[in-house]
C-alpha cells in the first residue's frame, strides 16, 4: 500500500484527489488530511478513508474536530507546526494542495522527507522555486506538477531534451471577465469575480484567474519548474480551455497536450507517475468540438502578465513579494476594500516600496526570508490600501 498525505485535504484539489484515491481504495494508506475551517469535510474524510491523524490549520477550530473525530480513532491536531509535524510522518506520496504561501513550508518538509510531492501549490515555485528545486534534490525527492498547464509541459518534455525547447506557451480562459468592455472592468464585484467559464475551482483561484493573477502566477512557476528562460515562455487565451500548453521544439514541432478541463487528469497523472493509468475522465470528441480559437494576452486589460515580467527579470525574492501583496490584494478584493483593477494597483506599489529598500527582494532564497519578506509585503499593502480607501 502507498503511504499518502493531501494538505488542503477539503478544497478543490484536495477532493478530486480523494476521488481518484476513493476509487481504488486498497491501494492506499492516508497518513494525513488537513483542512481549514470546514471541520465536517475534514473529520468526514478522514474518518472515510481511515486517516492516522486530521490537521486543522486554525488552532481555534481543535475542540471542532475533536469532537467530529471522537471514537473514530484518528488523531486530531491544529495549527501551523500541526501541519509540519504531518509532514515528518512518513509517505510515499504528499499532495500540496493548500491555497496561498500557507503551502510552502509543509511542501518543503514534505520533500525533506524524500516523498513524491504532487504540487498544486503553485505559490511555493512561486515563492521559493529554487529552494524547493534544492531540497528535493538534496533528500532524494521528486516535485511533480499539478497545475494543469505545468503537468502539460511535464508530459510534453518527457524523453525530449530540453535544451531543445525552443517555446513553452501557456493558456488562459480567460476568466469570467474576458468578454467584458475594458471600462465595465471598474465595478466588477467579487462575486462575478468568482464564476469561472470552464473550471470549478477554489474561490481564490476563481477571482486570480478573471483578474489574470492566476496565469501571471504561472508564467513565474513556468520559469522556475522547469528553469526556462521567461523570455521563452508566453500565454496565450484560449476560450475553450481544451489545450493546457504547447511546448515548441527547435525544429519547429509544437507539441500539445489536450483534454476536457477536469483537474483529476494532472493530479492522476502525478499519482501514478511514471506509469499511466486509466483515469475516469472524458474522452474528447474532436468532431463535436469543431474547433479551438485563441486570443492575445493582452497586458493593458490583464496588467499582471506585465508584473509577472518584470518579477521574473528581477528573481530572488520577488516572486514571494508579488505573491504575498496579490493575495493580501484580493483579500481586500473580496472585503469589498478595493476595486477589481486596484488588485493590480496595488501589487505594483508594493513591489515598487519593497524594491527601494536593498536586502529584501535580494537577500537569501530561505524559508525564513520568504516568510519575512511574505509579511512585510501583506504590510505594504494594508497601507496602500488604507490610502486608496483614505
Ligand atoms: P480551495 O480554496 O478549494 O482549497 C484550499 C485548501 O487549503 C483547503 O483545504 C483549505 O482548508 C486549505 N487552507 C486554506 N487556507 C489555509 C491556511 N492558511 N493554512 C492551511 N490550509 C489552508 O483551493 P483549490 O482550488 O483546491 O487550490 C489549492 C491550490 O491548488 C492553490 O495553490 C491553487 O492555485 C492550486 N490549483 C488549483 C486548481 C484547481 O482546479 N482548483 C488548479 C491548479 C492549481
Ligand atoms: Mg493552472
Amino acid at each position: 500500500m502507498r503511504r499518502v498525505t493531501i494538505f488542503g485535504a477539503t478544497g478543490s484539489i484536495g477532493q478530486n484527489t480523494l476521488d481518484l484515491i476513493g476509487r481504488d481504495r486498497d491501494a492506499y494508506q492516508v497518513v494525513a488530511l488537513t483542512g481549514d475551517q470546514n471541520i465536517a469535510q475534514l473529520a468526514g474524510d478522514a474518518i472515510a478513508f481511515g486517516a492516522e491523524i486530521a490537521i486543522t490549520a486554525d488552532p481555534a477550530r481543535l475542540d471542532d474536530l475533536r469532537a467530529a473525530l471522537d471514537g473514530s480513532g484518528v488523531e486530531a491536531a491544529a495549527g501551523p507546526a500541526a501541519l509540519i509535524e504531518a509532514a515528518n510522518r512518513p509517505a510515499d506520496w504528499v499532495m500540496s494542495s493548500i491555497v496561498g504561501a500557507a503551502g510552502l513550508a509543509p511542501g518543503l518538509r514534505a520533500l525533506e522527507q524524500g516523498a513524491s510531492l504532487a504540487l498544486a501549490n503553485k505559490e511555493s515555485m512561486v515563492c521559493a522555486g529554487p529552494l524547493m528545486l534544492s531540497t528535493a534534490k538534496a533528500y532524494g525527492a521528486s516535485i511533480l506538477p499539478v497545475d494543469s498547464e505545468h503537468s502539460a509541459v511535464f508530459q510534453a518534455l518527457i524523453g525530449e531534451d530540453i535544451s531543445a525547447v525552443e517555446r513553452v506557451i501557456i493558456t488562459a480562459s480567460g476568466g469570467a471577465f474576458r468578454d467584458w468592455p475594458l471600462e465595465d472592468l471598474a465595478n466588477a464585484t467579487p462575486e462575478q469575480a468568482a464564476t469561472h467559464p470552464n473550471w470549478d475551482m477554489g474561490q481564490r483561484i476563481t477571482i486570480d484567474s478573471a483578474s489574470m493573477f492566476n496565469k501571471a502566477l504561472e508564467l513565474i512557476e513556468t520559469k522556475e519548474f522547469f528553469q526556462i528562460n521567461p523570455a521563452k515562455i508566453e500565454a496565450v487565451v484560449h476560450p475553450e480551455s481544451m489545450i493546457h500548453a504547447l511546448v515548441g521544439f527547435r525544429d519547429g514541432a509544437l507539441m500539445a497536450h489536450v483534454g476536457p478541463p477536469d483537474m483529476r487528469h494532472a493530479i492522476g497523472f502525478a499519482l501514478h507517475y511514471p506509469e499511466r493509468k486509466f483515469l475516469p475522465v472524458e474522452r474528447l470528441d474532436l468532431v463535436k468540438l469543431g474547433q479551438l480559437t485563441f486570443r492575445p494576452a493582452d497586458e493593458t486589460r490583464w496588467p499582471a502578465l506585465r508584473l509577472a515580467r518584470e518579477v521574473m527579470a528581477t528573481g530572488g525574492l520577488a516572486g514571494a513579494c508579488f505573491n504575498a501583496a496579490k493575495e493580501r490584494a484580493l483579500d481586500g478584493f473580496i472585503a469589498k476594500r478595493i476595486g477589481f483593477q486596484q488588485i493590480a494597483v496595488v501589487v505594483e506599489e508594493v513591489l515598487s516600496r519593497v524594491s527601494a529598500h536593498p536586502g529584501h527582494i535580494d537577500a537569501a532564497i530561505t524559508l525564513d526570508n520568504v516568510m519575512q519578506l511574505d509579511h512585510l509585503a501583506r504590510v505594504r499593502a494594508d497601507e496602500i490600501m488604507n490610502e486608496l480607501e483614505g
